[in-house]
């Protein structure tokens, strides 16, 4: 297999660019294969690697050296609880914790032994620019990347540098990125999102990336102002983005002249969406991913932004939508709910340590069930309408799903944030419920005003039967909702 890193293994023209920011801490692709290569030598035969990932250069240089190293490495939520980080070493079993310097690590992992991330290049003994060669074999285990833990406790998937490589390079195809992209995110690097696409990403294509540490609209004006090409964020980000803008000029400008903006994680709110065209005159494109397959669609960047659509199937992804018998709905047929199901080069291998899930996600001939219900938009735009265990509602004998009407609640004046779940009900099987963050908690918009505003932008049966006023709804690191600890409603997966 070809390297994952072609700036790193070999002499490169774009070798004294710079390859990673945080904060003001920089290195070139040259520095990176210095001090990477250093460590890889060092961890050559290491068994698991954990990598305490923190948003720095550190965690950066640690994953990209376990990679050349071809030790697997399992990259841990600096914010996780106690018996999160002791289940997920129990489970992944490192022998080695990668740090940065002087960080204080939790009790939890008392027992692995530490390994600080050494970043003088100078004491390293190792030569910029010198080769060092990556392992052979694609199939090997390069990740193991513990899911979100929105639905249930995270489960480690394991990912092979082909679905590394795959992934970003179905991306490159689809977004025309290229070494001459410079990326600004705030996204944490322990999960897909921030670790694969928004550093290895830059990494392999050659271009570089600027991490902000903190998310914060002030940052993403500067970075997009001083050349950033690209922005990456989770749905919670473009939200702050999309209320902030009436007051930060300066940050309408910078979207304005940025490439490309890059939505995923969750479904971004078409409310947010729409805003931050009004604002910008530029669409935010949104891809479609999971842990477990990296990523499944986006829309392209010479294709359409719609708003509320995922877009379509990356190269090598083969998708298509379920009925609850597992038969294929027609691809040109009528609109219709299905389960997405993909299939490429893109995904895991297993979870690690369940064979029982990892042959529970598979249906027959490889497919990969991935719990997310869609429908199509007659010319193939896939539309997530929510994840089958959760947002899909069955009421009255309708199927449906709670995005749309989210997006219903979230257009009306007095709703800040919005959830909707399904709970059992006697006459229609499941009522719907509506979880509303009012705009001004000291006037929450009444329940029923709220009832007749989705009836009357949706239709009648997807009113919500019962509203619940939150300060706040539950998310996780990711800023995703996370609808098991909404009451009963949200319980029921
Ligand atoms: P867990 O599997 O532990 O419950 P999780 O599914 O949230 O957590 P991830 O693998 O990080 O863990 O997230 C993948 C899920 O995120 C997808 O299955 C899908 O539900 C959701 N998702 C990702 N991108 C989008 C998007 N653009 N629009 C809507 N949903 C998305
Ligand atoms: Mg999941």
């Amino acid at each position: 297999m070809d390297p994952l890193f072609p700036t790193l293994s070999a002499p490169h023209a774009r070798a004294t660019d710079e390859a990673l920011r945080f904060g003001d801490r920089t290195l070139s692709h040259a520095e990176l294969a210095a001090v990477s290569g250093a460590l890889a030598s060092r961890l050559r035969g290491a068994g698991r690697v954990a990598v305490w990932a923190t948003p720095s250069l550190e965690t950066a240089v640690a994953v990209v050296a376990a990679l050349r190293a071809g030790v697997p490495a399992v990259p841990l939520n600096p914010k996780s609880g106690g018996s999160e980080l002791a289940h997920i070493v129990a489970d992944s079993a490192p022998s080695l914790l990668l740090a940065e310097p002087g960080v204080v690590l939790p009790q939890a992992l008392a027992d692995v032994t530490r390994l600080d991330v050494d970043m003088d290049v100078r004491d390293s003994g190792a030569r910029p620019g010198t080769a060092f060669p990556e392992p052979d074999d694609p199939e090997a285990p390069a990740l193991i990347v513990y899911t979100s833990g929105t639905t249930g406790p995270p489960k480690g998937a394991v990912l092979p540098r082909r679905a590394i490589a795959a992934t970003l390079d179905a991306l490159a195809d689809a977004w025309q990125w290229t070494g001459d992209d410079v990326l600004v995110h705030a996204l944490p690097l322990f999960h897909v999102h921030g670790l694969i696409l928004g550093t290895l990403g830059p990494l392999r294509h050659g271009g570089s990336v600027r991490h902000l540490g903190r998310f914060g609209t002030e940052g993403v004006a500067r970075e997009l102002g001083a050349g950033a090409t690209m922005l990456f964020g989770v749905p919670t980000m473009y939200h702050r983005i999309a209320e902030a803008l009436p007051d930060e000029p300066e940050l309408a400008k910078a979207l304005a002249g940025a490439r490309l903006l890059v939505s995923g994680s969750a479904a971004l709110p078409v409310h947010d969406h729409e805003r931050i065209a009004a604002a910008t005159g530029r669409r935010v494109i949104e891809r479609y991913g999971m842990t477990e397959t990296l990523m499944n669609t986006s829309v392209r960047a010479d294709g359409e932004p719609r708003a509320g659509a995922v877009g379509v199937p990356l190269p090598g992804v083969d998708l298509r939508l379920v009925d609850e018998a597992g038969e294929p709905l027609p691809a040109d047929g009528p609109e219709a709910v299905g389960e997405i199901q993909v299939r490429g080069p893109n995904l895991f291998t297993e979870y690690l340590n369940r064979p029982d899930a990892t042959a529970a996600a598979f249906a027959p001939g490889g497919w990969f069930r991935t719990g997310d219900m869609a429908v199509r938009d007659p010319d193939g735009y896939v539309r997530i309408v929510g994840r089958k265990a959760t947002d899909l509602i069955k009421s009255g004998g309708y199927k449906i799903g709670a995005g749309e009407i989210e997006n219903a609640l979230l257009a009306h004046a007095g709703v800040r944030e919005a959830a909707v779940t399904g709970e059992p009900d006697p006459d229609l099987g499941e009522r719907i419920v509506a979880w509303v963050v009012p705009a001004d908690a000291g006037a929450p918009p009444p329940a029923e005003e709220l009832a007749a505003h989705v009836a009357s932008s949706l239709a009648p049966h997807k009113r919500p039967r019962v509203v619940h006023y939150l300060e706040a709804l539950p998310r996780n690191d990711m800023g995703k909702i996370m609808k098991r600890a909404l009451g009963n409603g949200g319980g029921k997966a």
